[in-house]
């Protein structure tokens, strides 16, 4: 098989199509796509406003090139996300994937402080749960051990800064008597380094890939935003997974009331019709860029083509026209409380954290102690199967990182799924958390608590 699978040994079902929450394989077995794909598919598959819009833009203009032309949807659609977007997030650059939108993110930032002869500014703080991307600059950057081992000789060690994880954190300390450890534990990384060697500090408003869903505590982010200012660093927010509706707002980070300086987006910015994503950049940086060099040293072929910002217009049309984005934040409550209510049903189920449409589930052991399963036993993997062989999908995600290991999956429905799939996900969901619990306890390897609550699975 000439076409390099994710897992080489692994055979994957082949997709056949897709309508509205579910897909279909060319056997004809549907899955309800309870994470969107790898939470892009945002409003669902196949609809029919999106493909209109393809078509035409299709038959009008495909492609043409940056160096040569600008054109209308590209305009467009910078216009419609610099309006939504908080402050004087204005300027909006585009690329192909969320990766490239934050290596642009990256080099916007150390661009800024070159261009005022300050290069030594040329270091970023991220965070050690956290997941920026696989190409090199946003691998750098990212907190997520699998994904860097390999390439670690080039790779620099940013994430430094502990997470925001209350449910274990690393600082050994509870909310709200932490007093927000986790951010002045960052002030004194930025000091130890010396801000003149700092360009920016990197985080995602909800730690998703590399952390199942953490939300941070209120105040977080504000102190955050202090302290970048107070040492003379960017912000930079990387809402690719979060932005665009996801979780009940239009940009993740406008939970907090904060503004960034840069903020990339993805994944849901063209809802999976069409390799797209775009970072966003204040008007103070751009300014700066635009009195000196005058050229941002970043992008591809395909940055702002006009068919996939022709889907990215067609996406947010479709979110406003459905109210999208407040659906999210309404029914997300109700999703959030149904989570809940369903780990009181599975101690497997140590945590359910999540905002708007977008809910991870941490996997443990034990869920007293919150005591984690091996990573060698990638419990997340194994009931992302289990649920995909029931008709499920769910995304699994690594947590835990450099505390001990842990493990976690996220639900993240299209914002367009409707109360019977609703009902749908979590009979399946509640099927697959029955099938991993039986799995468990017949290889010997279940939780105490599971077992001396004689859980209703064994009477199965
Ligand atoms: N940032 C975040 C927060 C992500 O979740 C991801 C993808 N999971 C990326 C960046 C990278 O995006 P892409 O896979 O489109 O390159």
């Amino acid at each position: 098989m000439p076409l390099i699978q994710p897992l080489l040994d692994c055979s994957y079902p082949e997709a056949a199509r897709a309508d509205g929450v579910f897909l279909y394989d060319i056997e004809g077995k549907r899955y309800l796509d309870g994470c969107s794909g790898a939470v892009a598919a945002s409003i669902g598959h196949g609809v029919p406003e999106i493909v209109e819009a393809m078509q035409e833009q299709a038959s009008k203009l495909a492609f043409s090139y940056r160096l040569q032309f600008t054109n209308g949807p590209a305009e467009q659609l910078a216009a419609e996300l610099g309006d939504a977007a908080p402050g004087d997030l204005d300027w909006v650059f585009f690329v192909n994937s969320g990766s490239e939108a934050m290596e642009t993110a990256l080099k916007i930032a150390l661009q800024f402080w070159e261009e005022q002869d300050r290069k030594d500014k040329s270091g970023i703080i991220s965070r050690s749960l956290s997941y920026h991307g696989i190409t090199l600059g946003a691998l750098s950057m990212s907190g997520h051990e699998a994904r860097r081992r390999r390439f670690s000789s080039l790779l620099h060690d940013f994430p430094i800064a502990p997470p925001p994880y209350c449910y274990r954190c690393p600082l050994g300390k509870t909310y709200p008597d932490c007093d927000l450890a986790c951010a002045t534990e960052l002030e004194t990384s930025i000091r130890r380094m010396g801000p003149e060697h700092l360009a920016a500090f990197v985080a995602e408003p909800i730690i998703g890939a590399a952390g199942g869903a953490i939300v941070p505590p209120d105040g977080y982010f504000q102190r955050v935003r202090e302290i970048c200012d107070r040492y003379d660093l960017l912000l930079i927010i990387d809402d690719v997974m979060t932005g665009v509706g996801r979780t009940g707002k239009m940009y993740g980070i406008e939970h907090w009331n904060v503004v960034p300086d840069i903020i990339s987006v993805g994944k849901g910015l063209s809802a999976g019709y069409s390799p797209l994503a775009a970072t966003l950049v204040s008007d103070r940086v751009m300014q700066t860029i635009r009195d000196h060099s005058g050229v941002v040293m970043s992008g591809h072929t395909y940055s702002g083509n006009p068919l996939s910002c022709a889907v990215g217009l067609a996406v947010l049309q479709y979110l406003r026209d459905h109210e999208l984005v407040e659906r999210a934040n309404r029914v997300g409550v109700t999703l959030g409380e149904r989570l809940r209510a369903m780990a009181e049903r599975h101690p497997i189920i140590g945590d359910v954290r999540g905002v708007g449409f977008l809910w991870g589930l941490e996997l443990v052991e034990d869920a007293e102690t919150h005591t984690p399963y091996s990573a060698e036993m990638e419990i997340s993997k194994i009931l992302r199967d289990v649920a995909q062989d029931l008709g499920l999908l769910v995304y699994p995600a690594l947590t835990g990182a450099d505390v001990r290991p842990g493990d976690a999956v996220m639900i993240a429905p299209p914002l367009t799924i409707n109360g019977h799939e609703m009902d749908l996900m979590f009979e399946l969901l509640e099927e697959s958390l029955n099938a991993l619990e039986e799995a468990l306890v017949a290889s010997g390897s279940v939780s105490t608590a599971l077992q001396s609550e004689g859980h209703e699975i064994y009477g199965r």
